[in-house]
């Protein structure tokens, strides 16, 4: 709008100056070198604003010749820049949506227009991937390696494949060396911990794992459960090098990190035994059974305080029951206990919610202790008839695979999973009431019927776990 008025005004402006000029006429005389040249002064002044038009219009050509080409490229570098970035997009489309035939096409495509930059390649190597070809994966993420800006990347790349091939050896190198690059990338905690786990190198597991906790790089209960895994396990191996001090420390260690993580407050609780500290060590199986009780906990209980007569026994218990009162292994504690003291009443008050919920051997064995200590062996025999075709009861079982175990460990023999044991109740155990016999595999754990984080070791560990005679 401006600007044509201003083109307007300019027009009006050189008719009033022409209209000025021609009102008031004159002549230029030029003479020169003897020639004379004679013109109106108004033809002058349009010749001269001619021949300054065609001054402009030359300098704008030369100026165009000389830079045109230029420009023109750029233009074109952009249009392949543009193509490329598209290229690109495709291409990571297609190997999020598992498109192997686009994803190969747009990686060419990209490569052609971009050259190797960071992200080509890494598409190219993922298309390598999808479409099954290993050999070029490997090929682009090796190269990766020797460039400062991609090694994190290269190394991830090279650290899945030989993951999934089964290279565990090679799998850790990769790791520590992409861990020096980059200590805080949390699938790299992970990833780390596994494999060293796994390796059995619980030192650096717990290395690893205390980063991660100390810059939460991972959900803090799983970096706490990881660490106490790993500090417990060192205590093993302390304790059966005879350094039961050290032992003491990292189980306690453990234990206070976890406080459900039965192993390490059993393991703790022991030495803490032998070592004189009774009172310690009861509370240390105290703690750990308000959170998960388990057989070998009251087994432990039952020894530090062996010395004391039944009733004061089974007032002990009473009180290590009371922290989880409801709780199967509460119930069958209590009731050994009761039977010993010879409290029937108190025992079969414990027992009965039991037969009722979950009959399994473990219930029937107390129901035959309790009948043969009240009313004689004859009295046991039809209690003692039924615990052939019932079911055990709780087991470690794994939660990947359904294997059983007969003690915790951190690994599960059958699919190796890491921490995937727990005390579990298995399938049919429940509906087993008299003598329908538990077949399914450990893994369909009827629901509820599991508890998370209850550890330890085999259903039956010891001889006397207060769950009744064997
Ligand atoms: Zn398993």
């Amino acid at each position: 709008m401006i600007r044509s008025v201003l083109l307007f005004l300019l027009i009006a402006l050189l008719a009033a100056a022409v209209v000025w000029m021609a009102e008031r006429p004159g002549e230029l005389l030029l003479t020169w070198q003897g020639y004379r040249i004679e013109m109106p002064l108004v033809l002058a002044v349009a010749l001269m604003a001619a021949a300054v038009a065609a001054i402009v219009f030359v300098w704008r050509s030369v100026n165009w010749l000389m830079h045109g080409p230029a420009l023109f490229n750029a233009a074109r570098a952009h249009r392949r820049l543009a193509d490329g970035q598209l290229a690109l997009s495709q291409g990571m489309v297609a190997v999020a949506a598992g498109d192997r035939q686009a994803a190969l096409r747009f990686a060419r495509k990209a490569e052609t227009l971009l050259g190797d930059g960071p992200l080509t390649m890494l598409l190219s190597a993922q298309a390598a991937q999808l479409s099954g070809d290993d050999t070029a994966a490997h090929r682009y993420f090796a190269a990766m390696l020797e460039r400062p800006e991609m090694e994190f990347l290269g190394l991830r790349g090279l650290l899945t494949e030989a993951e999934r091939e089964g290279k565990p050896d090679e799998a850790l190198n990769l790791a520590r060396r992409a861990f020096l690059l980059n200590p805080d990338a949390p699938w790299l905690l992970s990833t780390l911990f596994t494999l060293e786990a796994k390796a059995g190198n619980w030192r650096e597991a717990e290395r690893v794992t205390e980063r991660a906790l100390k810059n939460k790089l991972l959900p803090e209960a799983e970096s706490r459960r990881r660490l106490a895994i790993a500090r417990f396990e060192q205590a093993e191996d302390a304790k059966s090098l005879g350094d039961l001090n050290a032992a003491l420390k990292l189980a306690e260690s453990a234990h206070a990190l976890d406080l459900g993580f039965g192993p390490a407050a059993l393991l703790a609780a022991e030495i803490l035994h032998v070592q004189g500290n009774r009172r310690r060590a009861a509370r240390v199986v105290e703690d750990a059974w308000g959170r998960l009780p388990h057989p070998d906990l009251a087994a432990e209980y039952r020894l530090i305080f062996s010395g004391e007569d039944a009733g004061a026994l089974r007032r002990r218990i009473e009180r290590l029951a009371a922290l989880a009162p409801d709780d199967p292994e509460s119930r069958l504690a209590l009731a050994a206990a009761a039977v010993e003291s010879r409290d029937f009443g108190l025992a079969r008050l414990q027992l009965q919610p039991l037969l009722a919920s979950q009959p399994d051997a473990r219930v029937l064995r107390a129901m035959a202790a309790l009948e043969e200590a009240e009313h004689g062996a004859v009295a046991a025999e039809s209690w003692v008839a039924r615990i052939a075709r019932a079911p055990e009861g709780p087991v470690w079982g794994c939660q990947v695979c359904g294997r059983a175990h007969p003690a915790w460990q951190p690994h599960c023999d059958e699919c190796e999973s890491f921490d995937s044991l727990r005390w579990t109740t298995p399938a049919g155990a429940l509906l087993a009431l008299d003598g329908i016999a538990a077949t399914a595999p450990v893994g369909d754990a009827v629901a509820g019927a599991e508890r998370p984080g209850a550890l330890i070791s085999p259903v039956f560990p010891r001889s006397d776990t207060g769950s009744g005679p064997r």
